[in-house]
């Protein structure tokens, strides 16, 4: 795959207006993780996530996204295998037990956030557990890595390390991304890597850092709607996925609510020093 999209660095008004949409989006994401119990469908999690977004008169940059057909959805929902891009179905109803992530993406005043958890339904497997709190850990392990003079490849091999210590695995098919008025920028960030290697990350760079992570190998497959995305082996995945910015005083994590939480909170692992 090529990857030549253009890497831009924000102005400090420009980062002003990007923590803005990814406050709303923050408060998309808490909406419909509020809403999670067995029996409601994943339709409905993506209607609590668009309600956020209609009351701030903004949309999110997923909805009619190009790919094999136009995105239908504001948000990405996700369960159990399915890794990333999961259709809001009303018919898909969660059970106990099961395991459900949750995408969304925000633009506002022509700046883009993108974020998304994982969370139980219930009471969920210690293995579901485990795999909830290692991908989350991995995002935060590779945010404290966004330092201006670090490059990309300190970034993803911090979360491959970490995420195959616990024994499980990454996928190679799907990556971070530069984020800014387009929601997929340079430079790709990669969910595995060698440190040292490739791009110098500059303060203004914004970037969507996003763990997937799979129980049983890394590798994917895609199903028969054509987006969705699953563990090819049938086993769980888990997504975390904060929008960052680069600054002169460390990582700026751009998609927490008003009062600096993220919108979900699995391990109690947070860093906050640079809000
Ligand atoms: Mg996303
Ligand atoms: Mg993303």
């Amino acid at each position: 795959m090529t990857w030549d999209r253009q890497i831009t660095l924000k102005t400090s008004d420009e980062l002003a207006i990007m923590r803005r949409a990814g406050q709303i989006n923050a408060e998309a994401l808490a909406a419909a993780y509020s809403v999670i119990r067995p029996g409601v469908s994943t339709a409905d999690l993506n209607a609590a996530a668009e309600e956020v977004l209609r009351k701030y008169g903004v949309y999110s940059p997923f909805k009619n996204y190009p790919g094999p057909y136009p995105f239908p959805a504001s948000t990405c929902v996700s369960v159990n295998d399915e890794l990333v891009h999961g259709i809001p179905d009303k018919k898909r109803k969660l059970q106990e037990g099961d395991i459900v992530s949750i995408d969304c993406g925000t633009v506002y005043e022509g700046f883009v956030a993108d974020s998304a958890f994982t969370a139980g339904v219930g009471a969920i497997s210690e293995l579901a557990q485990k795999l909830l709190e290692t991908t989350e850990r991995a995002l935060y392990i590779g945010i404290e890595k966004m330092v201006s003079g670090n490059r990309v490849g300190d970034v993803s091999a911090a979360i491959q390390q970490f995420v195959e210590s616990r024994g499980f695995y990454v996928t190679r098919e799907y990556t971070g991304h530069g984020v800014g008025t387009k929601m997929h920028e340079g430079p790709q960030v990669p969910n595995y890597g060698i440190a040292g290697r490739g791009i110098v990350l500059r303060p203004g760079m914004t970037i969507a850092l996003e763990p997937m992570v799979l129980v049983g190998t890394a590798a994917t497959r895609v199903f028969a709607d054509q987006w969705r995305v699953g563990s090819r082996d049938g086993s769980l995945t888990a997504h975390f996925e904060h929008t960052i910015a680069v600054t002169e005083n460390g990582p700026e994590i751009l998609t927490l609510l008003e009062n600096n939480e993220p919108p979900v909170r699995i391990s109690g692992h947070i860093r906050k020093e640079s809000v």
